[in-house]
């Protein structure tokens, strides 16, 4: 028996989904001599009767400490968090604060912070990534939050930076930053309260997660990677943020998938207070099985969806490819036939390249591998890319490719 990675309670022995051959990991792409190793996994995503929180019920992935960003620059990006930024600053009199951002990366949103009057700094566990972000003047340092009473920028490697001509502050931070980072962690309680223990008395947070909500509308069951161990709602995440001494100010779905909240910090709820006085399912929620019931569904049309092109382009003996290594690329391809009918997957990130996908072991090249090798049709599965990658293959492919992308529950042609 598995116990909720938010509040502790055992987990009811009932899964509600359950995902076969599903990619192991989204970051770990296998190169020739691995993929002999490499095979897919079962799932099993369970609902917590205490807290409600939705979650797969394995061990996490090694590296969910790190924080990998693909895309982080980008200009979309860029705007989202610079009018995040903004609101939060202006809204609240943030200028002149301290704020640090927990699992920060290579610093790809941190810099877009540097526009306004606040001190910046960042935590990061990979290192290599907190060279980078250094290297290009950010106030970066390796920690990860392991415990709950663990003082920020007292490790080793904090200590260090002394030498480079600045330190992390002695007193405690106004403002904390996590993106998109908490869906990834066992113990999204101990990161909460450890950030908690390090933040000024009203210190502030925003808090960005993807949701659930989302992927239910969409009925996008290929949404569903390990290397993201839980999946918040609007409420869940409310109950979890509530329970770890935070306030919710604001909340609000951006990005057309990702939820936000603005917290500020309140006294800490009493620890082993009743559990259902930290968020309960409310009477009158649905229960898990019914809240999960869209990825049950979209699983079947999906699928079915996949196999109905599949068997059309084997009747009409033409050839398919996928563009997009990305975490739903890979599920769609281990989890439904399509990976067994894929040519290849186009990405133009030069380090997938020349690998191969997780459990379904479809190679990824890179886009002029169109030219030695051509396919008929290419299927996109990029989810905040379509339309650019859409343009790349009309302009360099020519017209005569068929262009698909799955987005929804539904392929549609562009
Ligand atoms: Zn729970």
């Amino acid at each position: 028996m598995k116990h909720c990675i938010a509040c502790g309670k055992l987990l009811p022995e009932q899964s509600l989904f359950e995902l076969t051959s599903a990619p192991a990991s989204a970051q770990d792409i296998p190169d020739a001599k691995e993929v002999q190793q490499d095979e897919g996994v079962t799932l099993h995503l369970r609902q917590c009767g205490g807290c409600g929180l939705v979650q797969f019920d394995c061990e996490p992935v090694s590296y969910y400490r790190d924080v990998i960003r693909a895309g982080g620059g980008s200009s979309t990006m860029r705007e989202l968090r610079t009018s995040q930024y903004r609101h939060l600053i202006e809204t609240y009199h943030l200028e002149g604060k301290t704020f640090f951002e927990a699992g920060c990366g290579r610093g790809e949103f941190l810099k877009f912070l540097q526009e306004f009057p606040v001190e910046i700094y960042g935590m990061e566990h990979k290192a290599d990534l907190v060279e980078t972000a250094q290297a290009e003047g950010l106030h970066v340092w390796r920690e990860f939050p392991e415990r709950e009473d663990q003082r920020f920028g007292h490790s080793p490697e904090a200590s260090m930076l002394q030498e480079s001509g600045w330190s992390v502050p002695e007193k405690p931070f106004d403002v904390f930053l996590s993106f998109n980072f908490l869906e990834h962690q066992p113990r999204p309680d101990v990161m909460l309260k450890a950030i908690w223990n390090n933040l000024a008395e009203d210190g502030m947070g925003l808090v960005t997660v993807p949701s659930l909500e989302y992927i239910l509308e969409k009925e996008s069951y290929y949404e569903l990677i390990r290397d993201h161990i839980a999946y918040y709602t609007f409420d869940t995440l409310r109950a979890l943020l509530n329970h770890c001494g935070f306030e919710v100010l604001e909340e609000e779905m951006i990005n057309r998938d990702t939820l936000s909240m603005v917290v500020r910090k309140t006294a800490m709820p009493e620890t082993d207070a009743d559990v259902s006085a930290a968020g309960s399912v409310q009477s009158g929620t649905p229960s898990g099985a019914t809240i999960i019931a869209p990825l049950t569904e979209g699983y079947k049309i999906v699928t079915g969806e996949v196999r109905a092109l599949t068997d059309r382009l084997v009747r009409e003996g033409k050839r398919l490819a996928m563009w997009g290594a990305s975490h739903q690329g890979f599920t769609l391809a281990s989890t439904s036939e399509l990976g067994e009918h894929l040519a290849y997957i186009i990405d133009s990130a030069p380090f997938k390249q020349g690998r191969f996908a997780p459990a379904s072991h479809v190679p990824i090249v890179a886009p002029d591998h169109y030219f030695e090798d051509p396919v008929d049709a290419v299927l996109i599965v990029a989810p905040g890319y379509t339309d650019e990658i859409a343009g790349i293959i009309k302009t360099k492919f020519g017209e005569k490719v068929e262009t698909m992308t799955l987005r929804t529950n539904r392929i549609e042609h562009l």
